[in-house]
């Protein structure tokens, strides 16, 4: 056994977070090691906390620690409006601009044959349970305008339509090839009244 044993495993744990490669996941153990120990244990009580804790709300599938999300718990939004997102950062992002003030389905990702991620992945069949319990009145398609966000939509847009469902995409304004996480609030709450 080497006598960099635990340096290496902590390097190899570190590669798996996205776009780190090992000569990151070198750089990161190494000022952990060197300067922050204090820090990296934190990290490391941080991750384990969030790991035990954290899950996916029954309803809408974003994080949160409890049975369900505080957005679907709270009783003043709208159960008629179910605007679906990528993930918890959209819908953040969609929050932050105030306009909305319906439900949400957080898919956790997107279509991504290429990736192997398929309508099952990201919970087609419950959110076409949500969207069908007779509250439902609008779904409003808040993926993201990139190529992957844009399928997704499609595919669910067929979907949602072909049960009856009126289904409504955010407008146009917001950048093709963006991230909604990275657009200004007023291009978002805009593309959110001009939904169509
Ligand atoms: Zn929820």
């Amino acid at each position: 056994m080497s006598d960099t044993h635990s340096l290496d495993t902590l390097v190899q744990a570190l590669r798996r977070l996205p776009g780190v490669g090992v000569r990151s996941a070198q750089r990161m153990a190494f000022h952990l090691l060197q300067h922050d120990r204090a820090g990296a244990l934190q990290l490391a009580r941080a991750l384990e906390g969030a790991v035990q804790q954290v899950r996916h709300c029954t309803l809408c599938h974003t994080f949160t620690e409890g049975e369900i999300c505080s957005i679907c718990a709270d009783p003043r939004r709208d159960a008629s409006k179910l605007c679906v997102v990528e993930t918890p950062a959209d819908q953040a992002a969609l929050e932050r601009t105030a306009a909305f003030n319906g439900r949400y389905f957080v898919l956790m990702g997107r279509l991504s044959p290429l990736d192997g991620i398929g309508p099952g992945d990201i919970g087609i069949d419950e959110l076409l349970a949500r969207a069908g319990d007779g509250v439902v009145r609008e779904v409003i398609l808040a993926t993201n305008f990139t190529a992957e966000g844009e399928a997704t939509a499609h595919v669910l847009a067929q979907a949602l339509k072909s049960r009856g469902l009126a289904v409504t995409r955010l407008a146009r304004g917001v950048p093709a090839g963006s991230e909604l996480e990275y657009v200004d609030l007023g291009t978002i709450a805009h593309a959110l009244v001009d939904r169509h």
